[in-house]
């Protein structure tokens, strides 16, 4: 393979370095780099651009995403996107070859906006026995191997507790069996919010695996199975990873309780994945005066010691009819929605999102993964301001993608 030389490019503390890429580390970055380029190196100029780490999705549902055409959502809050997609399942509108085909067309968008490591939660449960949904995302993460990492949440129907649960605790067990990475669900859409939470850590431990929960998706306050979670995982000692996407109702409790209960999630280990595309279209829709974000509070959960990573859910489908397929799309929310400084915005959705999926974090610097993306800008700032399309994506020190754009504007007066 190729070594990869980048010139005059300006990384994220506004230097202009060299960057020079052998196997799958950075092997060295500084000004002028003497490299001898008759050998076997990619030479690019990276005038004008800037270099960061790549992007990365914590939170995807390749299974539905680019759906929205023909699963629409008249309601737009969460429980008429799930009733929407059930109809449309029984219709028989999904396929295991445009699930696989739509999962693959909705990866290959993450990849040229600089995403080399996915997760994604995808549908499992009794009314899907065949795990179509499980097979179609593996063979989509099969065939794209070769441009992006992605780990597998198995996302239960509910309810997965008491004797209603039985069936989908048994495709659970399949699923399992199958290959999953996570174990997944919903605990505030069961009667047992915390029956459901010992069903899926017993489950995860037996299979050794970790566990990633949609969590308190609703902004009602009286729900708190975050609290829940965290018990349960102090309690049994559960040493697996643990994620909580969404944790939408802690934004609506009193300051004193976010801060208790993020002392517990910190205590824990429990990772919070906050993700503000859907939670800004799917919550609030009965509120008429002083409509909230729904997004959880991402400082206090900090200051306590959370590891807070963001994703974008969601992409085109009846939980959220837009949504670009681009972390930056995600940064630019958390500055305008969650007030994050543009560079914390920017590592919630690389390097935080690593850390919660357990990879080792990329730097601009000699040593490091050479996972990068480079981004036609000259800062951070200015990146997730214009988002722009120009985009090169190196994954293990290999181009996996390059994304050029052009504009032509009248200067005839
Ligand atoms: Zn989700």
């Amino acid at each position: 393979m190729a070594d990869q030389l980048i010139r005059n490019v300006v990384d994220p503390k506004g230097r202009t370095v060299d960057v020079h890429m052998a196997s799958d580390r950075i092997a060295a970055v500084g000004a002028d780099l003497a490299i001898d380029v008759s050998a076997d190196v990619d030479v690019f100029d990276g005038d004008g651009w800037i270099v960061l780490p790549a992007l990365a999705e914590p939170h995807a549902h390749l299974d539905k995403a680019l759906t929205a055409h023909k699963v629409p959502n008249p309601k737009g809050d969460l429980m008429g996107a799930i009733e929407a997609w059930i109809g449309a399942a029984e219709r028989g509108v999904f396929g295991l070859e445009e699930m696989t085909a739509r999962a693959e067309a909705a990866l290959t968008k993450l990849v040229a906006s600089g995403v080399t490591l996915v997760r994604t939660h995808v549908n499992v449960g009794e009314s899907d026995p065949e795990l179509m949904h499980l097979r179609a995302i593996h063979a989509a993460r099969r065939s794209l191997a070769h441009l992006v990492d992605v780990q597998i949440v198995a996302l239960m129907h509910s309810p997965m507790s008491g004797a209603e649960g039985a069936g989908n605790r048994r495709t659970l067990a399949a699923a399992l069996e199958y290959g999953v990475d996570l174990v997944g669900g919903c605990p505030h859409l069961e009667a047992d919010g915390p029956g459901m939470i010992d069903v899926a850590l017993t489950a995860a431990a037996e299979a050794g695996v970790g566990v990633d929960l949609h969590v308190d998706e609703t902004l009602d306050a009286n729900m708190l199975t975050l609290r829940d979670l965290a018990v349960a995982v102090i309690d049994r000692g559960f040493s697996a990873p643990v994620a909580a996407s969404h944790c939408v109702s802690l934004s609506m409790q009193p300051i004193g309780v976010q801060r208790e209960v993020a002392k517990r999630v910190a205590e824990a280990g429990i990772a919070v994945v906050p993700l503000p595309q859907t939670n800004l279209f799917l919550q609030g829709w009965d509120h008429h005066t002083a409509m909230p974000r729904g997004i959880t509070p991402v400082d206090v959960l900090r200051e306590a010691g959370v590891v807070v990573a963001a994703g974008g859910d969601n992409v085109q489908d009846p939980f959220n009819p837009v949504g670009r397929s681009d972390p930056l799309e995600t940064a630019a929310l958390l500055v305008m929605a969650a007030h994050q400084k543009p560079e914390v915005a920017y590592d919630m959705v690389s390097n935080d999102v690593r850390r919660v999926l357990g990879r080792p974090t990329v730097d601009i610097a000699a040593g490091s993964p050479a996972d990068l993306v480079l981004v036609r800008s000259r800062s951070v700032r200015e990146a997730i301001a214009d988002a722009p399309a120009d985009r090169r994506v190196y994954r293990e020190g290999r181009l996996v993608s390059v994304t050029t754009s052009t504009r032509w504007i009248d200067q005839r007066p």
